[in-house]
């Protein structure tokens, strides 16, 4: 059982109000963790300002080297961290280890390109010369989902520190201990004070979002996104999120039927749904709907997954399937919970879905792929786009024309033809509507961890 701490100026503490998290797998306890009061959050904002800027002023390759050496600290404890992610959320274990070689490389990718940051030169009046200077934003509020834990914390983290920024962490609540084992590794590689970790829930990530902090970045519901941007309207601080989606998936009507099954079931059940860019609805040409429908029922069949990452998740996911069922959707597999101990729910396909279903809606964030059958490709596009979100959206045709058409109609962030993952490493994107807003991922998030300065320089009269 873990017993997770709050890192506050740069000491541990066990804080208050305990909770338990239960392992998805089999109900039994993994984790308890404190809830951070105002009053603690409150003292980790104010050290991570008092610590700030020495950091800022430590020279950037050396704050390349203490990320690196922190990757490294990372990379050794990939066992423990991985064993850890999967008792609180249920991703299998190889599956975890993989998502923190991830975020292990992007810490690397980070301490590499940091140093190498810089900004314009401008010329403007003869003699006059104008510097577009990078400047650290100050104190960054990392506040993170329980899905991806490490790989999303290192993004963040990483670019935040690299580029100067002192951080408050607050992982999951769902998560605490996968946080709470990342900063033990990070924090011994950075001054006391420029990384803080806040265990807690909502009240806790609401606490910090309201506190005087310069960035407030949260990866998470577009719910909590929401509430996060008009908390730091009021504060001033700059709101970076990275929010939910609801992904179309477009199977047109001249591709290998078998083939779209196995992308639509890797993109639906992969991390049991539980992906920002999982597959959410899938709209089929009907010329091939009834070979594709038959070989998705097939791969949900065949398909491993682990548990969802607790009860109260399985209850909204299993309630959006019934609502499904209750508006006269068809139950091709799964959609029952089963008996005993843990999360678990089976991979799922429904056909016969319309627009209005909340499973077609809203994000479902479950093992569960909805199809709906279309008359046309431009059909298919035009229900695609009815939604509040703007995440990512995916294409199976062997249409260039359509592919190219689809990229320029689907108001995404990404979009992704004939895969429905992949993409360069180092990919980012601006997510569109209820899906968040500037860059989490990426060169850019370096950009978005940094203010820029103009400096205007000219010689006063008479020359210098
Ligand atoms: P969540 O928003 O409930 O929680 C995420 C974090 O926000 C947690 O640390 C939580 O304690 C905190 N939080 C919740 N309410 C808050 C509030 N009012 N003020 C401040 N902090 C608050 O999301 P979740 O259930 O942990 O994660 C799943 C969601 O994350 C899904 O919607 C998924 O699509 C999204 N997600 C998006 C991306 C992306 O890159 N777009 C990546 C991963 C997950």
């Amino acid at each position: 059982m873990h017993t997770v701490e709050h890192l506050i100026a740069g000491a541990w503490t066990a804080g208050s109000d305990r909770s338990m998290v239960i392992d998805p797998h089999d109900g039994t306890p993994v984790t308890t963790a404190p809830a951070a009061t105002p009053h603690e959050v409150a003292a980790a904002v104010a050290a991570a300002r008092a610590a700030q800027p020495d950091w800022a002023a430590t020279a950037p390759d050396a704050r390349a080297d203490a990320l690196r050496a922190a990757a490294g600290a990372v990379e050794d404890a990939c066992g423990l961290l991985a064993r850890t992610m999967s008792a609180e959320m249920g991703k299998p274990e190889a599956e975890a280890a993989a998502s923190i070689a991830a975020g292990v490389g992007t810490l690397r990718q980070y301490a590499e390109l940091g140093p190498l940051r810089g900004g314009r030169t401008l010329g403007g009046d003869p003699g006059a010369l104008d510097l577009m200077v990078p400047e650290p934003r100050g104190v960054v509020a990392a506040i993170t989902p329980w899905n991806d834990p490490v790989a999303v914390s290192c993004g963040l983290l990483g670019a935040a520190l690299i580029t100067g920024n002192a951080v408050v962490y607050k992982p999951s609540e769902r998560a605490p201990a996968t946080g709470w084992l990342l900063t033990k590794l990070l924090a011994p590689h950075l001054p006391p004070g420029v990384l803080s970790m806040l265990a807690g829930a909502a009240p806790t990530g609401a606490a910090l979002a309201e506190s005087a902090v310069d960035v407030v970045a949260h990866v998470g519901s577009t719910a909590a996104g929401r509430w996060i941007a008009a908390a730091a309207a009021r504060t001033g601080a700059k709101a970076l999120l990275e929010n939910g989606g609801s992904d179309p998936l477009i199977v047109d009507a001249d591709v290998d039927p078998a083939w779209a099954a196995g992308q639509a079931a890797l993109g639906a059940f992969a991390n049991a749904g539980q992906i920002c860019v999982a597959v959410e609805r899938i709209y089929v040409h009907a010329a091939v709907a009834e070979d594709f429908l038959l070989a998705l029922v097939k791969e949900a069949a065949a398909f491993e997954i682990g548990p969802l990452v607790d009860l109260r998740h399985r209850a909204a996911v299993h309630g959006q399937v019934v609502d499904a069922l209750d508006r006269g959707a068809k139950l091709l597999a799964g959609g029952v919970a089963p008996d005993g101990p843990g999360a678990w729910y089976p991979p799922t396909v429904l056909a016969d879905c319309t627009d209005e279903m909340r499973v077609m809606e809203t994000e479902t964030f479950g093992p569960v792929a909805p199809v709906v059958t279309v008359g046309s490709f431009d059909e298919a596009l035009r229900r695609a786009a009815r939604t509040p979100y703007g995440l990512a959206a995916t294409v199976l045709t062997g249409s260039m024309s359509n592919a190219h058409w689809a990229s320029q109609q689907l108001e995404a962030g990404t979009v992704k033809i004939n895969a429905v993952f992949g993409g360069a490493p180092g990919g980012a994107a601006h997510p569109r509507r209820g899906s968040g807003q500037g860059f989490g991922y990426g060169p850019e998030l370096l950009d978005e961890m940094t203010a820029t300065k103009v400096v205007h320089l000219e010689a006063p009269p008479g020359g210098w």
